[in-house]
C-alpha cells in the first residue's frame, strides 16, 4: 500500500472557505424598494422627435426641442405637430411615439417621417421597469456595484465604498534583508501585499515578526490593527510554529487550522476578538495560493459581497500526476486555451509559480490529458 502522511480528516477547502465566510458578519444591507414608477414618465428611448402616431407620415411642423431633464409640458403636441426630442427626455403631453433622426427628414422647420409609427414607437412607458414600492432586491442581497448603482438610482443612501484595511506581516528569525546561506529574503512580505492590494484591499505591510511567542501575542494584540491581518508562516509543526498556540492563548477563535490540499496544508484562520487572522502556511506556494483563495472570501463577506468563485474552467493538455490524498493546484501555463503543467518542486517553488499563468486543481489520482480541469489565474 502506497504510504502518505496526509491525514483524511483535513478540512476540506470548500468547507474551510465556507466556514470562513460563515464566521465573519456581513454588513446589514435593507431591501431595495422603487420609490416612484421606473421610469417615473414615459420617455425617449431614443434622439428623435416625438408625434402622434395616428397621422402616419404627414409632415409636421417643429416645435421646438425637449433635452433629458426637461419640463415636458413646455410643449403641447396638436394634430400637425412634433417635437424634437433626445433620448431619455419625457415625451411632451399629447405625443404616443418617437421617430429617430435615421427615420426622418427636416427641412425649415418642418419634418417629414418616412416610416410608418406605431403607437409606443421608441418609448419607454412610464412604469416598464418597476412600480412605485416594488421590491427590487431583498435585503441582505450582495452589494454589488450594481446594486450600489440601483440604491442611489432609487434615492437610497449608498455606502461609500472603501477598501477594507488588510495588515500583512511576515513571521520567521531567518528573514533578514542580506541574507547568509543560512537566511532568507521575505518574499512573502511584497508578495501578499501586491496580491492583496490586486484583491482590493486597502495594504499596510507591518514588520516582520519573530519566532517568539511573547512578540507575536505583542503583535497580534497592538492597538489599531486591520480587520485583517495576513501572517505567512509560524502554522506548521515545527518547533518554531507558535502562531496557533498564541492565538488560543489570546482566547481567539480558531476557525480552522490545516485543510486538505497541496500545497497549503497548514493555512489558519481564527477571530481574535473581531480580527480576522489568517495565518498563512511560511512557504511562498503555499502563502500564495491560500491568499488568493481565502482573501477574497473575507474581503468579499466584510464588504457584503457575493461568495466568491474565482474558479475558471478548462482543460489539461497533457497528463497530471497527483500521487497525495490532497487535491493538488498545480502550476501550468496556459497555452492555444488548455493548461500545461509546469514542473514544479512544491510548496517552496517560488520560481515556478512565478512563471505559471495557471494552477490548475487535480484531484487525488491525477488527471489525464484532456481531461476538464478548473483553475485559477496567477496574480
Ligand atoms: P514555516 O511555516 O514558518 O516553518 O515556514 C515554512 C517555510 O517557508 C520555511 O522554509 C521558511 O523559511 C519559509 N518562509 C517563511 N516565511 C517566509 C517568507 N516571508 N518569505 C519566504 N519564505 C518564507
Ligand atoms: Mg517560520
Amino acid at each position: 500500500m502506497a504510504m502518505s502522511c496526509d491525514h483524511p480528516d483535513l478540512l476540506p477547502l470548500e468547507e474551510a472557505l465556507r466556514r470562513l465566510w460563515e464566521a465573519l458578519p456581513a454588513p446589514a444591507v435593507g431591501e431595495v424598494r422603487a420609490d416612484r414608477d421606473d421610469p417615473a414618465a414615459d420617455r425617449a428611448a431614443m434622439d428623435g422627435v416625438a408625434l402622434r402616431a395616428a397621422e402616419g407620415r404627414l409632415p409636421r411642423r417643429l416645435l421646438g426641442t425637449l433635452f433629458a431633464g426637461d419640463d415636458p409640458a413646455a410643449f403641447r403636441v396638436e394634430p400637425g405637430t412634433a417635437v424634437r426630442i433626445m433620448t431619455g427626455a419625457a415625451l411632451p403631453p399629447g405625443a404616443d411615439a418617437i421617430v429617430p433622426v435615421e427615420q426622418l427628414a427636416e427641412t425649415g422647420g418642418r419634418v417629414q417621417v418616412q416610416i410608418d409609427p406605431e403607437p409606443g414607437d421608441h418609448v419607454r412607458p412610464r412604469g416598464e421597469q418597476a412600480r412605485a414600492g416594488e421590491l427590487l432586491l431583498p435585503a441582505g442581497a450582495p452589494l454589488t456595484a450594481a446594486a450600489l448603482g440601483l440604491r442611489a438610482q432609487v434615492g437610497l443612501p449608498v455606502p461609500v465604498p472603501a477598501r477594507l484595511r488588510v495588515d500583512v506581516a511576515s513571521t520567521g528569525d531567518e528573514l533578514v534583508a542580506d541574507p547568509t546561506p543560512w537566511q532568507i529574503r521575505d518574499s512573502n512580505g511584497p508578495m501578499l501585499a501586491t496580491l492583496a492590494h490586486a484583491l482590493g484591499a486597502d495594504v499596510r505591510r507591518r514588520p516582520s515578526l519573530p519566532d517568539e511567542p511573547e512578540a507575536l501575542a505583542r503583535a497580534l494584540t497592538a492597538p489599531g490593527g486591520a480587520p485583517i491581518l495576513l501572517t505567512s508562516g509560524g502554522v506548521s509543526m515545527g518547533e518554531h510554529d507558535h502562531l496557533p498556540s498564541v492565538l488560543a492563548g489570546l482566547g481567539a477563535r480558531i476557525l480552522f487550522h490545516r485543510i486538505r490540499l497541496k500545497p497549503g496544508k497548514p493555512m489558519l484562520a481564527a477571530l481574535l476578538g473581531d480580527r480576522l487572522v489568517l495565518g498563512l502556511p511560511g512557504n511562498p506556494v503555499s502563502a500564495y495560493l491560500n491568499a488568493l483563495l481565502f482573501l477574497p472570501v473575507a474581503l468579499a463577506r466584510l464588504q457584503g459581497g457575493a461568495f466568491p468563485d474565482p474558479w475558471r474552467p478548462g482543460q489539461l493538455g497533457e497528463r497530471v500526476k497527483n500521487k497525495g490524498d490532497r487535491p493538488l493546484l498545480q502550476p501550468c501555463r496556459r497555452e492555444a486555451g488548455r493548461l500545461h503543467p509546469l514542473p514544479s518542486r512544491g510548496s517552496g517553488d517560488l520560481v515556478t509559480l512565478a512563471r505559471a499563468e495557471a494552477c490548475a486543481w487535480i484531484e487525488p489520482g491525477g488527471s489525464e490529458a484532456g481531461a476538464e480541469a478548473r483553475w485559477l489565474p496567477v496574480l
